[in-house]
């Protein structure tokens, strides 16, 4: 039997990172203590499904789970290596699993705060009703992290890549991994016509979680990946490896305007929302800026598809994938030219959509002013005079 209408001030579906992260900075912030805040999740969050990274500059708002980090990193292509420090930045690591239990003890304490383990069936955001396998919810304004890969699979106009991965965290006989340096991107494998790289994040010097990603349009069997990281490995002089745990994923690439589906009263957040960093996947650090915009946004009361608009990166993203689609055996050339010719630390920056105009154009003509123009300017053309 269906029962029927709580309402709510704010329904957030799904309690994944942008939900929780949303509903504690609702909750945590006073302005907000009158409003009522409904969380759907249908999963019982308690086990280690993703491992989230990130660089950040000096102290976070989660550096009391942080499982590890790291100062320095390295980058390699054809014929080039690079060694480099992050600073300002440190590259941190978070276990989910850790995340989600140190997200759920802060909200245990917000009494304005209700949540339910319930399946989302439909929201429909002309009633301002959200419905699950158990309830009619209705509220003012609802936030939906619930992503749905067939929005942007029925659709030409923005190309969708696929970053996938295959992880393996790898304990080894001889000290193999450089346990203070990350491997940030390793091109030195095979590409088969496409963007593919090794990924390290040592935790010693005998073991590591060792990822196989690669940036394409489509996944590989499961037994390619791992075959893949096994060469990797007997390629650096283990003196042998046990594996003992495995990670997988695949996160959209895409300049998809998750934005034109949000109302008034109806907001996508997190990667349904379209705040994942096309060119690289990177999400958590955008999620967490996000949201404190957000707050922002409320408290003005404006509608909530005023929020959350196209900027100039935007558009960066778009010509870059819009490369990438098409020659998607150019990633490792395009990456390489960018640690060749820039300051790391300019590129985080960069990637984190916080550069000046000079900087980024700098960055830009290091790949674009290449052997690569042709690429650039007829993706470049084609969106500005929207040939085809
Ligand atoms: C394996 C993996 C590793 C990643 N690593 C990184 C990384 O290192 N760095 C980085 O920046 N980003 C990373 N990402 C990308 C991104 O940060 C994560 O996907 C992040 O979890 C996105 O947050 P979200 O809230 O959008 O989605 P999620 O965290 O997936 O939350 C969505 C929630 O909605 C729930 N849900 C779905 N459908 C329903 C329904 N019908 N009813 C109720 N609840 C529902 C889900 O159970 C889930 O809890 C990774 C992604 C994956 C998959």
């Amino acid at each position: 039997m269906k029962k029927t209408k709580d309402r709510y001030d704010y329904i957030i579906c799904g309690g994944g990172a942008s939900g929780l992260i949303l509903a504690s900075r609702i909750c945590d912030d006073d302005y907000f203590k009158n409003k009522s805040v409904l969380l759907i999740e249908k999963d019982i969050k308690n086990t280690n499904d993703r491992t989230w990274c990130f660089w950040e500059e000096g102290k976070g708002e989660y550096d009391d789970i942080v499982f590890h980090s790291w100062k320095n990193g390295k980058f390699q292509g054809k014929n080039f290596e690079l060694n480099f420090s992050f600073n300002p930045y440190v590259y941190k690591m978070i276990k989910s699993k850790d995340f989600y239990s140190f997200m759920q003890k802060k909200l245990k304490s917000y009494t304005q705060l209700k949540q339910v383990q319930e399946k989302i069936i439909k929201i429909n955001p002309n009633l301002n009703q959200v419905k699950t396998d158990k309830n009619t919810y209705k509220s003012v304004k609802i936030f939906s992290s619930i992503y749905s890969p067939k929005q942007i699979q029925n659709q030409t106009k923005f190309p969708v890549l696929i970053q996938h991965f295959f992880g393996c965290i790898v304990e080894t006989k001889n000290n193999c991994f450089e346990k203070k340096k990350i491997d940030f991107m390793n091109f030195n494998v095979s590409q088969k016509n496409e963007t593919r790289f090794v990924y390290v994040l040592p935790e010693s010097n005998k073991r590591a979680l060792v990822e196989y990603t690669l940036f394409s349009k489509t996944l590989l069997p499961e037994k390619e990946y791992l075959e893949e990281i096994k060469k990797y490995l007997n390629s650096i002089n283990t003196g042998g490896y046990k594996i003992l745990e495995k990670e997988k994923g695949q996160i959209p690439m895409t300049c998809f305007r998750f934005d034109n589906y949000n109302t008034e009263d109806l907001l996508h957040i997190g990667t349904a929302g379209g705040w994942t960093k096309a060119s690289t996947g990177y999400t958590f650090s955008r999620i967490n800026e996000k949201t404190k915009a957000l707050i922002n946004h409320l408290k003005k009361e404006k509608p909530l598809n005023r929020f959350n608009q196209t900027n100039r990166f935007w558009f960066y993203d778009l010509i870059f994938l819009d490369v990438l689609y098409n020659q998607n055996y150019l990633g490792s050339n395009l990456f390489k030219k960018m640690f060749e010719k820039n300051d790391p630390k300019t590129i985080f920056k960069f990637l984190d959509d916080k550069s000046n105009f000079w900087e980024e154009l700098k960055i830009i003509s290091s790949f674009a002013l290449s052997e690569n123009l042709g690429a650039f300017l007829s993706a470049f053309f084609k969106r500005v005079f929207k040939i085809n």
